[in-house]
């Protein structure tokens, strides 16, 4: 009988605990017996205790090969707790649960100066196939996984998910632990994966120390967030592509401009500490950050069925306009100045050269920031949200003009902690749509909801809900790109029932989006 991914979750972690409470560590050698491959472990040295406490993950498959990764430390919150030298680390994938049918096996070094982060690309592998992975060092094996490597050709299916924005403060995560029953081939992460702020007194639970602004620091906020058992259990469900946002740095950062004004160098200096930490966490397949700079945008295929354009409205944009680091304001001429950048000119290009290219059915925009036009009136006013694409109106045109030149466009985005769906327009056409997906457990004000949802009203948008958690499924076929909202009753607590709250259907050359 084929094991449930529930039941195949708890049994990793239940041979994780086996294998963590017989760790003796004596640093021996072990060699991995098995009916594939062999690979004999080199010795250890001694640690302080159970090493995979942060799970494991994959993440940007393609056809032929996945990034495996995990990170080594037994004390995730007090700087890693890890001895300050390189250490062997085994990792093991195979078509079963048992690991008898290996299929690859070797030996990578975690290193001191990447926090004891691994990240193994294993090719060589099938496409379409999923995959079992796990890492041993000394006596201790991690927690299994389950990644996959995309199909390639004809497509007919692809089950995702895309979820954004986890506040620890805010709340616990019982969207992710149902995002790890989903049984989706792929997770598309959009940013806000960590959250920079200081503890605080109130919140569901605290951040444990002030607002990071080191390496350090940001790595232990890391160990935190992904002590998290219900976001392991995401992780190891299925592969993510995984961008950023701003919290992952400095709450509505814009290049070199930071929140509170502080000097670009000073800035650079934290952005690079901010990156490094973000790269040692995520299964991606890139290399390590080169001082404040990370280009993380890239291109995932699913096939000929899919291609998710992954963007970073982060590092290369302009400075929020009309002297606003503030999410909400008045325009201003500055707003429609055509030098302004949302992604930088050799993204933008890379967008387009990309995407004029594609020939994939569906083409996805993996986006931080809300697209869509949403201006709020207040009283007799206009307000903006010059944090999002409506602070960056000619750079949106620009890429409304390269969303309209290829086949069934449709726009994933973060950010806002609340649920929209939108046609998106160039003049009187429609040329793409917009999901807006809402936070796995961020809140959005109480006292904006009304406001968010009278303007979401007053724009067009066909959904809007600023009151729930949760994330989104989409099933995707030749002919129908189906996007369904999945939202938690409450974040107040670990586990919380999950249920559908509205679904919205995409058909394949036709404009538009209607109700499922
Ligand atoms: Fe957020
Ligand atoms: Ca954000």
């Amino acid at each position: 009988m084929p094991l449930s991914r529930r039941e195949f979750l708890i049994g990793a972690a239940g041979a994780a605990a086996v294998a963590a409470c017989s760790g003796d560590d004596d640093g021996a050698a072990r060699t991995t017996t098995t009916a594939g491959r062999t690979t004999t472990a080199p010795p250890t040295p001694p640690l302080s205790g159970p090493p995979f406490a942060l799970g494991v993950a994959s993440g940007d498959p393609d056809a032929g090969s996945v990034v495996l990764w995990t990170r080594l430390a037994p004390a995730p919150t007090a700087g890693g707790g890890m001895p300050d030298e390189d250490v062997p680390v085994v990792w093991e994938v195979a078509t079963d649960d048992a690991f008898e049918a290996m299929v690859a096996s070797d030996v990578v070094t975690a290193q001191p100066r990447y926090g004891h982060s691994v990240h193994v690309t294993v090719d060589g592998l099938e496409s379409g196939i999923e995959y079992r992975y796990r890492f041993r060092v000394g006596e201790y094996t991690s927690p299994l996984g389950r990644a996959r490597t995309a199909p390639k050709g004809d497509v007919g299916l692809l089950h995702f998910a895309f979820g954004s924005c986890q506040n620890w403060e805010d709340g616990f995560w019982p969207a992710h632990g149902h995002l790890a029953e989903e049984d989706v081939d792929l997770v598309v992460w959009l940013g806000d994966y960590i959250y920079e702020g200081a503890a605080s007194a109130s919140g569901v639970r605290q951040h444990d120390g002030p607002e990071p602004t080191t390496l350090e620091a940001y790595r232990n906020r890391y160990g935190l967030y992904k002590g998290d058992p219900s976001l392991q259990a995401a992780h190891a469900a299925c592969p993510w592509l995984a961008i950023w946002d701003d919290h992952e740095v400095d709450n509505n950062y814009a290049g070199d401009s930071s929140e509170d004004g502080s000097a670009a160098d000073i800035f650079l200096a934290r952005r690079a500490a901010a990156y490094q930490a973000w790269w040692e966490h995520m299964p991606v397949r890139l290399d390590p950050p080169q001082g404040p700079a990370l280009e993380i945008n890239r291109l995932l295929r699913w096939g000929d069925l899919l291609s998710f354009f992954a963007i970073d409205t982060r590092q290369y944009r302009a400075d929020q306009p009309c002297d606003r680091d503030a999410d909400l304001g008045e325009g201003c001429p500055e707003r429609d100045d055509p030098a302004r950048t949302m992604l930088g000119d050799e993204q933008e290009k890379w967008l387009a050269d990309q995407m004029r290219n594609s020939t994939a059915t569906w083409n996805v925009l993996a986006n931080q920031v809300i697209f869509s036009p949403s201006p709020v009136p207040v009283g007799s006013t206009t307000f903006f949200n010059l944090d999002q694409w409506d602070g960056y109106p000619t750079a949106r045109a620009r890429a409304l003009d390269i969303l309209a030149g290829t086949a069934n466009p449709v726009i994933i985005t973060g950010d806002i902690h609340a649920s929209a769906v939108a046609d998106v327009r160039r003049g009187d056409d429609i040329v793409a749509v917009e999901f807006v997906g809402t936070s796995i457990s961020s809140s959005f004000p109480a006292q904006f909801v009304d406001l968010f949802e009278a303007a979401a009203e007053t724009t067009g948008a066909r959904m809007a809900d600023a009151q729930h958690r949760g994330y989104v499924r989409c099933t995707v076929t030749p002919d129908s790109f189906l996007a369904e909202y999945r939202v938690v009753e409450s974040v107040t607590a670990p586990t919380s029932p999950v249920s559908t709250s509205s679904s919205w259907v995409v058909q394949a050359g036709r404009p538009g989006v209607r109700e499922a």
